[in-house]
């Protein structure tokens, strides 16, 4: 099959042919139609030192996709050829006490498809029958292609209750501008963006998210007066991995308030721990998404009517992969999905 394989420790991805990944007894062939790129590709291309120290070469990354059931294993029962799904890229032991529980997303030996294990960024990916989320009808496939990205954003958002409450969102990125949407439909009062890309802050204007603020040019304090906020906000959700950011959240957040932490930071960065503490803050870490109520809401939301297509700025043809890579790189783009038909 043609497969994007990082196959040499250097910058870039290569177009290749590679063998179809075997099917196991419990896993699901999956004929990908479209796939997306996450920042987490970018990295792997970029061959950072991230990259450097955590992806096998050769493998062929990706994880964001929609396709149709090529093949089922042989224990395989609850899934059949030709079905139209997505599919959870952590995939979790099944045995540690979280997993055990119930927390599958909070699983300790969890792997990452297209990252510790092959992806989907070819013609087919497999993956346990355990990870497959079925896809509805009524739900495009370029939006089923967003859904892991999307989850972060939803299990991000649903961290804390929203109904009537202030929140802030710092970075605009795609997770960023998703996250906002999903606050404003679960009842919050105000909502806020900050980033410091024009384009990015144009995309959230766009959207008509509340609020765009350019953290390059406007002081927040002077937002949160002008739209009539007196104390502080209520809700954070932190979706720009930038120190900076996260500092101004912890300093305009009222006593009391919750934070959701997506964005992943620079090692080391610091903060202002005595804010944390004498605001009496709850932080919150977020990693993935989880399983399945996450994917549960995901589906509710955009059958409820939540459209997510304008995120999608870029639609591709596979042999474009080098552009799409390029825009997402610029940072001047949402969404690139790229179409394996
Ligand atoms: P992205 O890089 O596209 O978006 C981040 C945005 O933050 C950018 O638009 C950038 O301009 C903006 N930004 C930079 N400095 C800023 C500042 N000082 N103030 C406000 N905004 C600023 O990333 P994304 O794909 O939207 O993902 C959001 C974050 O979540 C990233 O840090 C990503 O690495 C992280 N992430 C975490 C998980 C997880 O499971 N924890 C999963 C996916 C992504
Ligand atoms: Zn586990």
């Amino acid at each position: 099959m043609k497969a994007l394989v990082k196959s040499k420790p250097e910058v870039g991805l290569w177009m290749e042919n590679v063998p179809v990944p075997e099917v196991g007894p419990n896993d699901v062939l999956i004929r990908v139609r479209k796939s997306a790129i996450c920042g987490t590709d970018v990295h792997i291309w970029n061959w950072d030192q991230w990259a450097q120290k955590t992806i096998p070469v050769p493998m062929v990354v990706g994880h964001e996709f929609c396709g149709e059931i090529a093949e089922v294993g042989s224990a395989v029962t609850r899934y059949h050829v030709g079905e139209r799904v997505s599919g959870e890229g952590h995939i979790v032991c099944g045995k540690c006490r979280n997993c055990r529980a119930g927390r599958g997303h909070l699983c300790r030996n969890t792997l990452g498809v297209g990252v510790n294990r092959p992806g989907s960024f070819g013609e087919f990916v497999c993956i346990p029958e355990a990870n497959v989320v079925p896809i509805p009808d009524d739900i495009p496939d370029e939006i089923a292609a967003i859904f892991d990205p999307f989850g972060n954003a939803v299990h991000t958002a649903l961290s804390f209750d929203l109904v009537g409450e202030d929140v802030l969102v710092t970075g605009a990125g795609p997770i960023g501008i998703m996250g906002a949407l999903v606050a404003k439909r679960s009842g919050a009062r105000k909502v806020v963006i900050t980033d410091i890309n024009p384009h990015r802050l144009d995309l959230a204007r766009r959207l008509g998210i509340d609020h765009v603020v350019d953290a390059s040019k406007e002081n927040l304090a002077d937002v949160m007066k002008a739209i009539g906020m007196t104390e502080g906000f209520d809700v954070g959700l932190e979706m720009s991995g930038a120190a900076p950011a996260f500092r101004d959240m912890i300093d305009k957040m009222n006593n009391g308030g919750k934070i959701a932490i997506l964005g992943i930071a620079p090692a080391g960065f610091e903060i202002d721990w005595n804010k944390v503490i004498f605001k009496m803050l709850n932080l919150k870490g977020i990693y993935g998404r989880e399983m399945f109520e996450t994917w549960y809401k995901m589906i509710a939301f955009v059958q409820g009517g939540l459209d997510l297509s304008p995120v999608i700025t870029h639609r591709i043809k596979i042999d474009e992969f080098r552009d799409g890579f390029e825009a997402m790189r610029s940072g001047n783009s949402g969404k690139v999905v790229m179409d394996w038909n």
